[in-house]
């Protein structure tokens, strides 16, 4: 199958972090996922850590998600009109996220950010955006500088195709250095619009924002009349109910949504302070279209997946598999003597193969990589599927249950560990 996609796909996969270059080997094929489960195409089920790198929170096929888009889909796929599902989504996302006070769905967490700056652009009148070394916000042209996993992972962290002309307004910063940051807006006053972030980097590795960072970025941008955007399209839903804002208690001016908001289909959105949204299009000059936005199908995945998160208890669940995943990890490395590091925030980890903390991008690249194939390839092989690529996170779901899949995962890691 992998060989006939490649003859007519580039690579043979649709999305680049799909395949296995960074670990040897080629993907193996899905073409059904229950729970906690990707069933390759003999039928072989792998404990997934993937999730559809993010979205699946809840698990794969969720019968209420499932339900809900097939009862639409009899209704129509798409009306290129107003929905009441679009309604009840921005209701949704606003009032979980109270920086968010007007909502803008878009199609893809690409389309999402790439509307995003270009808002700031248009709202500031000005040009250049700050963004981060290792930070991922989509293929967006400008935004293409030091990217993450996915162009890490083909080795081009800049892509070709994009002119110098189109990344001369991004000014690229290393995470975590407010000095950086305080410098960069002393050389360009004036002409910064905004700053954009992942606020927990998950893109490049996984690592956490150090304590008074994100605020100081709050400061320094008010104080600039610059913007706040907060990428939360992996975060937004997954580490709490109202996002990486919601836990570190920082509020953006923007915010871009994507993944979990669309319960598995295809979905963005990018939401923020009323005057600021009443710039975009039909109301303000920032022009911004979708012919497929805010479509029956995926409103209806991404309202359901919303409601079963919202009262809070999934993340609860989740803080404490997480946990347990993380001790019987380190319990398993020590066991052995084997030097692994793990980044946890409740259900997103990262594990290394390095003996000192990862704090940012570049202790990430310390870890060995050779190691890391070794390990991916010994889990799949026993029925446990890791993202394929060190620089990635690893997602739990509310389908993976302490007592069986977190347990037989612990299990197969003390075996592939002893390997190691
Ligand atoms: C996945 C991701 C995107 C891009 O979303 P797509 O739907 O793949 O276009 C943007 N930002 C972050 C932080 C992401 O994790």
């Amino acid at each position: 199958m992998f060989e006939e996609a490649t003859q007519y796909t580039p690579g043979g996969v649709n999305s680049p972090a799909r395949t296995f270059r960074a670990v040897g080997g080629t993907p193996f094929f899905v073409d059904r996922a229950e729970g906690a489960y990707v069933y390759d195409l003999d039928g072989n089920p792998y404990v997934d850590y993937v999730g559809t790198w993010g979205p699946a929170i809840l698990g794969h096929a969720h019968p209420k998600i499932v339900k809900a888009v097939q009862e639409k889909a009899a209704l129509g796929t798409s009306f290129g009109i107003p929905n009441p599902l679009e309604v009840t989504m921005a209701k949704r996302v606003c009032e979980a996220v109270p920086s968010v006070e007007k909502v803008r769905m878009v199609n893809s967490g690409t389309e999402a950010t790439m509307s995003a700056i270009r808002l700031a652009r248009g709202y500031t009148n000005r040009d250049k955006i700050i963004k981060f070394e290792g930070c991922y916000h989509g293929h967006v042209d400008s935004l293409l500088v030091k990217a993450g996993s996915g162009a890490l992972t083909v080795g081009s962290p800049n892509s070709a195709g994009v002119p110098a002309a189109f990344t001369e307004h991004t000014v690229v910063l290393p995470f975590n250095d407010e000095e950086a940051v305080k410098q960069a807006f002393e050389t360009y006053k004036g002409e910064i619009a905004g700053i954009i972030l992942e606020p927990v980097p998950a893109n490049s590795g996984l690592y956490p924002p150090k304590p008074g960072y994100l605020d100081s970025l709050r400061e320094i941008t008010r104080r600039e009349g610059a913007l706040l955007i907060f990428d939360e399209v992996m975060t937004g839903f997954r580490l709490a109910w109202g996002g990486a804002q919601e836990v570190f208690g920082v509020s953006p001016d923007l915010s871009c949504f994507g993944k979990i908001i669309g319960g598995g289909l295809p979905v963005g959105a990018f939401g923020g302070r009323d005057d600021i949204m009443d710039q975009t299009s039909p109301t303000g000059p920032v022009y911004q279209a979708g012919t497929l936005s805010g479509n029956p199908l995926a409103m209806a995945a991404g309202i359901t997946a919303l409601e079963e998160l919202r009262s809070g208890e999934a993340y609860q669940q989740l803080e404490k598999s997480g946990a347990k995943l993380e001790e019987g990890i380190l319990d398993a490395a020590k066991q052995v003597g084997l030097p692994v590091q793990i980044n946890r925030l409740g259900s997103m980890f990262c594990l290394f193969f390095t003996d000192s903390p990862v704090r940012n991008f570049n202790d990430a690249t310390k870890s060995d990589r050779d190691r890391f194939a070794k390990f991916f390839h010994g889990m799949l092989d026993r029925g446990v599927y890791l993202a394929p690529s060190q620089f990635e996170t690893g997602f739990l779901s509310t389908a993976h249950k302490d007592d069986e899949e977190i347990e037989k995962t612990i299990r197969v890691v003390r075996e592939v560990f002893k390997e190691l």
